[in-house]
């Protein structure tokens, strides 16, 4: 049996015989993403990459506690 290269679409996973096809199949899809650099979890937002692992330590000041309890009032 012949077999031959077939060329697939990272994205959406078509099939193609030619490469420049299957590359430039999903070229609009192509998005950035951020990573989080301590868990290396990747996140559509870079919001959500920042807080996932804060490079500071998780304990929040007073002044952090406070400003969050009013927050939560006025929502
Ligand atoms: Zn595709
Ligand atoms: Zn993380």
């Amino acid at each position: 049996m012949r077999s031959r290269a077939m060329y697939k679409c990272g994205n959406c996973g078509e099939l193609y015989e030619d490469d420049s096809d299957a590359s430039d199949c999903c070229r609009p899809a192509v998005y950035d993403v951020w990573e989080c650099t301590t868990c290396h979890v990747v996140h559509k937002l870079q919001e959500e990459a920042d807080a996932c692992h804060p490079d500071q330590p998780a304990m929040p000041t007073p002044e952090e506690l406070e400003a969050a309890g009013q927050q939560r009032l006025f929502q």
